[in-house]
């Protein structure tokens, strides 16, 4: 696999597996900040719940005074009902308005707890109405009790709400349950007080002591009531138990059951004595329910508190929230910045290298290698390269410069050093080669030798660089006479030879001649000015006999030459390969 597809498909993977951890992590971190809001909304909720009850338990006593009215209706008592009536239905609306259906998961039922209360507080309050219309004489009591109960019925029905709105918060806010369920108790011991302090209004009413009914009552809610105060104690006074929470207790514990307890039982033992009370049933009110607000203020406190740390749990679920996207976010860029410098720094140079030494490896040395600006391995990797492909360039022009020096050499070895033309030796071997040739296709060929004549004396008249001139010039001659298809050579001293394939011995002859007028034509400038003239003799042998090598072709022309020498010199003189007379 290619090292760029791999990297791409591991940076994919990786990238895959951050986001999948990521969104692990955040879905997590959602769903604790989820939970922990819909926990807070539910103890405001259950909250609004409490004080609903709390609302409708204070809207007994002005129930109570209305079924006491005398035939002539008292305003104030009825503008007192119609007040906390008002204030128990801004509550109730207050709570429906914050039940959500897509709330925390009891809400619909909480929803259908509160309906109920709803209907039934409608039903007691119309039979509240109704029975204090009636004129006090025709008022049977056990309307009255009944219409009381019906008043007291609704509680319950209230406070399953409160359970069912705690439940949720309580699984949210674990922590926080002994606070929730302490604020379910206390308003439930509200509740329990209020009743308590109703079981004296007919007793007061009718200023008589209390019945066998009332004092069972009063036996019960006692009982109640302390087990409620146990109940509320035992998690109020744990270690961790916040001071707030600590001294609403102690105020509770001086007020309602000091006080207020003390009270009801200065109450019940006049009673008891057949004593006269001294006080009428709103009399009791004003001196009992103000001993019951400290249990309605611990209630608060409670609340408040788990309210309060909840703000702050989900507060804190928010920031980590927050944090996790953001460090999130901050893991995907660095990722993706550690890839992207790894593709740039390492992969990219790395490819390029790649390519450069294949490039080298194939000799192809005008490959660029890429810039080694970096002080990094890369960068010592890129810098080797260069010097890699820079060593080859030498080599490459070390072997260039050897291989002319060999050509120089092998044209050196082949070539006369003072005329420039073919050596003997070269010679030699370009004639076996072309005979051999010619003999086999059958094609003509002639040999032809010449010689400076008297070349001794130019020597000895104009000195030795004078008849190098001449030889240089002579051999300039031949070469510019002769075919570009003919092999001329320097034969050794001031005698030349030439090979002239394809050529009979009738032209060979014609080109002699040609060369040795024009040898006789010219004439040598020597360096101090005075010409010099000069004549060569040549022998001419064209290819006879299928025997015939270069040597019989030389013995041949050699007699020839001799005989032009003989002759008189500055002459052509055929020859043969063969011994002739
Ligand atoms: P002939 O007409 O019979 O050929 O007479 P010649 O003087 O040319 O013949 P000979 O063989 O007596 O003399 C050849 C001379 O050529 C002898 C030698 O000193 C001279 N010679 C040979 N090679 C060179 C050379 O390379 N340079 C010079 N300057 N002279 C050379
Ligand atoms: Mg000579
Ligand atoms: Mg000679």
């Amino acid at each position: 696999m290619k090292l760029t597809r791999l990297f791409a498909i591991s940076t994919a993977v990786l990238v895959t597996l951050i986001c999948l951890m990521l969104s692990r992590i955040i879905f997590a971190e959602w769903s604790a900040y989820q939970s922990s809001r819909n926990g807070l909304e539910a103890m405001q909720v259950a909250y609004k719940a409490m004080v609903l009850a709390e609302k409708v338990s204070f809207e007994r006593g002005p129930t109570n005074g209305v079924l006491g009215d005398a035939d002539q209706h008292d305003p104030a008592k009825r503008a007192r009902l119609a007040k906390v009536r008002a204030d128990s239905d801004a509550a109730m609306a207050d709570l429906a308005a914050s039940l959500r259906p897509e709330g925390a998961r009891r809400q619909d039922e909480a929803t259908q707890s509160l309906q109920k209360a709803r209907s039934l507080l409608t039903a007691a309050r119309a039979e509240v109405d109704q029975v204090a219309n009636l004129p006090l004489a025709s008022r049977p009591p056990e309307r009255v009790m009944g219409a009381v109960h019906q008043m007291f019925d609704v509680i319950p029905v209230i406070m399953e709400a409160v359970t069912i709105l705690s439940r949720d918060a309580e699984e949210a806010y674990p922590r926080f349950s002994d606070a929730l369920v302490g604020a379910r108790l206390a308003a439930e011991l509200r509740e329990y007080a209020g009743r308590l302090g109703s079981q004296f209004t007919a007793a007061l009413t009718e200023q008589k002591p209390l019945g066998a009914a009332e004092q069972q009552g009063i036996h019960v809610l006692r009982g109640r009531i302390e087990q409620l105060r146990m109940l509320i104690e035992l998690p109020t006074h744990t270690r961790e138990t916040d001071d707030r929470i600590l001294a609403a207790a102690r105020e509770m514990e001086q007020r309602y059951f000091g006080d207020g307890m003390a009270f009801i039982a200065a109450v019940e033992r006049a009673s008891a004595e057949n004593r006269p009370y001294g006080m009428d049933t709103a009399q009791f009110a004003a001196r009992y329910v103000p001993d019951m607000a400290s249990i309605v203020q611990l209630r608060d406190v409670m609340i408040k508190m788990a309210i309060e740390g909840g703000k702050e749990r989900n507060a804190q679920a928010r920031r980590t929230l927050l944090s996790m996207s953001l460090l999130g976010a901050i893991t995907l860029l660095v990722v993706a910045a550690v890839f992207m410098v790894i593709r740039q720094r390492v992969l990219r140079p790395l490819l390029d290298t790649t390519r450069v030494l294949v490039d080298i490896a194939q000799e192809n040395l005008s490959t660029v290698v890429p810039p080694a600006d970096r002080a990094d391995e890369i960068g010592d990797m890129l810098r080797a390269v260069g010097a890699l492909k820079e060593g080859s360039l030498e080599r490459r022009r070390l072997e260039e410069e050897r291989g002319q020096l060999i050509e120089e050499l092998r044209q050196m070895s082949s070539t006369d050093f003072l005329t420039g033309l073919l050596n003997r030796r070269a010679f030699a071997g370009i004639a076996d080669s072309q005979i051999a040739s010619a003999r086999r296709h059958g094609s003509p060929l002639s040999l032809i030798i010449f010689d400076i004549d008297h070349f001794k004396k130019v020597n000895d008249q104009y000195g030795h660089d004078a008849g190098d001139l001449v030889l240089v010039e002579i051999a300039r001659i031949a070469r510019v006479t002769f075919r570009e298809e003919d092999f001329v050579a320097r034969h050794g001293g001031e005698e030349f030879v030439a090979l002239a394939p394809h050529c009979e011995l009738e032209p060979a002859h014609v080109l002699a001649e040609r060369l040795r007028l024009a040898i006789e034509a010219a004439t040598v400038l020597l360096p101090d000015g005075r010409p010099l003239k000069v004549t060569a003799s040549f022998g001419v042998v064209a290819l006879s006999r299928p025997s015939d090598n270069l040597d019989a072709l030389l013995q041949g022309a050699d007699r020839a030459l001799y005989a032009a020498k003989e002759g008189g010199r500055n002459r052509v003189i055929d020859g043969a390969t063969r011994l002739s007379a």
